[in-house]
């Protein structure tokens, strides 16, 4: 067991977030979720709120904030397209002013910083499986751009702050993850699925289905979160964290539709703009830095994804799923 740690946990309330901060509290650790409640929401941490090392801060994070703490896990960000094209001039400035607020903060208090970037920042990428010297494919001015460019430039941040204040920065780049309590509406396709699956509604595959993604199990992305931020100092990332077993969105309806035993046909839809190809993570730097790689296969999480649909369908609380 580690020494106990006041620990920030910016979008706390969020998917990742809650599970984050729960895991935490299992260790002992003082834990500060700071939200605004954009996509997270107060239900996330409910069971939380009962446990005396836990406090939740209601702010956004692109306004300053003055908290003594040891470490910063910086994840406030909404991360699904339907969520980050909602309002993209806030989701820049999430992203950057947020990284300049959180990295003023560490440097103020002298506490490590994590950032949790994205594969997005590989764009749509050229290299296949995506490594972490690859500078990616990203367009600047499309719909995706706010989000993209956004991790982009807090993560150059993360290394100015670095470099030019000496830091403690890990910067994390997250492949699709997913897992309970993920929001039914928020447009990604694994709760997309799930939803219409659930509800025998058409599957909704955009284009022709046959571009990739590979999918990490909530529980997984956390264990290598955790684990980066307990890294000697010298280890600053990038590492790539993502579950590097690869599927087409047709592969992954049909697996839906499989294990909900659904009657759903599948619908093909247009491919939104600039939607990447293929997607990959090489895994090796995660493996040798941190003795990380995913123990769950997609079929097992997906089980226990649909268990928490199942819940949230038959109390009727699912409105129908965003396309
Ligand atoms: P999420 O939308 O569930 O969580 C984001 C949280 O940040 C929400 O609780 C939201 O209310 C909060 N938030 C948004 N803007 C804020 C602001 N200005 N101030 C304070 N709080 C704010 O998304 P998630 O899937 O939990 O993602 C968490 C982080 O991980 C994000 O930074 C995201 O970019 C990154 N990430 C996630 C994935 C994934 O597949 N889930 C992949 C790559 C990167
Ligand atoms: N997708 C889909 N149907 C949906 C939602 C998404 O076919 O209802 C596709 C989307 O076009 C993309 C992939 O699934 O190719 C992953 O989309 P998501 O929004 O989950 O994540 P991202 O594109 O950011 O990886």
């Amino acid at each position: 067991m580690q020494q106990a740690k006041r620990v920030l946990v910016t979008g706390g309330a969020g998917f990742l977030g809650s599970f984050l901060c729960e895991r935490l509290l299992r260790e002992g650790h003082e834990v500060a979720c700071v939200d605004n409640f954009f996509t997270g929401s107060r239900r996330n941490v409910a069971h939380l709120l009962d446990n005396r090392s836990f406090e939740i801060i209601r702010h956004d994070v692109t306004f300053p904030l003055y908290v003594e703490v040891d470490e910063i896990y910086n994840l406030a960000c909404p991360a699904s397209p339907v969520h980050y094209q909602f309002d993209p001039v806030q989701t820049t400035k999430t992203s950057v002013h947020g990284a300049i607020n959180m990295l003023g903060l560490a440097k103020r208090v002298r506490a490590k910083i994590l950032q949790a970037s994205t594969s997005e920042v590989y764009g749509d990428p050229e290299i296949h499986p995506q490594t972490e010297d690859y500078w990616g494919r990203v367009n600047p001015i499309g719909p995706r751009s706010c989000y993209d460019e956004g991790k982009r430039c807090a993560e150059t941040l993360f290394f100015d702050y670095w470099r030019q204040h000496k830091l403690r920065i890990k910067v994390a780049r997250i492949f699709n993850t997913y897992g309970p309590r993920m929001r039914p509406d928020d447009g990604r396709v694994i709760s997309n699925f799930i939803v219409q699956a659930l509800q025998n509604q058409p599957i909704t595959v955009y284009g022709t289905g046959e571009q990739s993604r590979s999918f990490c199990y909530v529980d997984d992305l956390i264990d290598g979160l955790v684990r980066m931020m307990q890294t000697a100092d010298d280890v600053t990332g990038p590492i790539n964290l993502g579950n590097p077993v690869e599927f087409t969105m047709l592969e992954l309806a049909e697996l839906v539709i499989e294990l909900t035993g659904s009657r759903s046909k599948i619908r093909f839809l247009p491919l939104p703009v600039d939607d990447p190809k293929q997607r990959q993570p090489d895994i090796g730097r995660a493996l040798r830095e941190l003795n990380w790689r995913p123990r769950i296969a997609l079929r097992n999480g997906l089980a226990k994804t649909i268990a928490y649909f199942e819940d949230l369908v038959s109390s009727g609380h699912v409105p129908a799923a965003a396309e």
